[in-house]
């Protein structure tokens, strides 16, 4: 049982809400909600909408970005650099997103945007998982690769203050295939802590905590919390609608 230990809830809210005005509304009514329920949780709003979220008072809510730049400041077309959102009050950023990974995001851009991020003294969200399960397990491969290239070349310290979310593509999004279950989660979990174990050494506290993303949803998600001892959530549609997202956040 989780009880003891603090259930991170992060929302991704991608390409939404509409206008800065609903952004606005949904994060009040979140802070409210979580006052209330004595929770925290995080949020990565559209950069876009930042300005005006991180004006809002509030002690529940921390800001993260969905993608961040390389560096500072240079030609990265359509990219927000972390030095840029520090006054914003960025605490976190997400990299590697499947969603941002399709559109050029290689394991070596990953790598480079996790030093960056660890440079700005920023928390590295690392979002890891495969397109498929195939019936030889290849993606048990995949899943090692994409770990051991993003953290090639990062002290054991600044790895256990990495979160990894562990999001698999076919269970992401309206168009899902199926939920995972717990146990394939769980499965996931050893296997990622074996890899950061026998290639970084890493054990017992310096382990990062691993998340689990991919259609949660106020039913599902105290079982991936329980029985899928997962340290947390990442949440994409459930986190637009603030009673959904906290009724998931009391069933834990
Ligand atoms: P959904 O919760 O909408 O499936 O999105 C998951 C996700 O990609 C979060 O980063």
């Amino acid at each position: 049982m989780k009880n003891k230990k603090t259930v991170l809830f992060i929302a991704n809210w991608k390409t939404n809400p509409k206008n800065n005005k609903e952004a606005v509304l949904l994060f009040k009514n979140l802070d409210r909600e979580l006052k209330s329920l004595k929770h925290k949780m995080i949020i990565c709003p559209p950069s876009i909408f930042i300005p005006s979220l991180s004006s809002i008072k509030t002690n529940t809510i921390q800001l993260g970005l969905q993608n961040t730049a390389v560096e500072d400041m240079g030609a990265y077309t359509g990219q927000i650099s972390l030095e840029q959102s520090i006054s914003f009050k960025i605490k976190y950023t997400l990299i590697g997103h499947s969603e941002v990974r399709m559109i050029g995001d290689t394991d070596d851009v990953v790598s480079t945007k996790i030093k960056y991020a660890i440079k700005k003294k920023i928390v590295p969200i690392v979002c890891v998982g495969e397109n498929q399960r195939d019936d030889k397990h290849e993606y048990f491969k995949f899943i090692e690769n994409q770990i051991v290239k993003a953290f090639s070349g990062i002290s054991k310290k600044d790895m256990s203050g990495i979160i990894i979310a562990y999001e698999p593509l076919w269970a992401i999004g309206k168009n899902a295939l199926r939920d995972a279950t717990p146990l394939e989660f769980v499965e996931i979990k050893i296997f990622i802590q074996k890899i950061l174990k026998d290639t970084f050494g890493l054990s017992g506290s310096l382990l990062p905590k691993i998340l689990y993303g991919g259609s949660v949803n106020e039913k599902n998600a105290s079982d991936f919390i329980h029985q899928g001892e997962a340290d947390g959530l990442l949440i994409g549609r459930t986190s637009l609608d603030a009673k959904k997202m906290i009724t998931l956040i009391k069933t834990i």
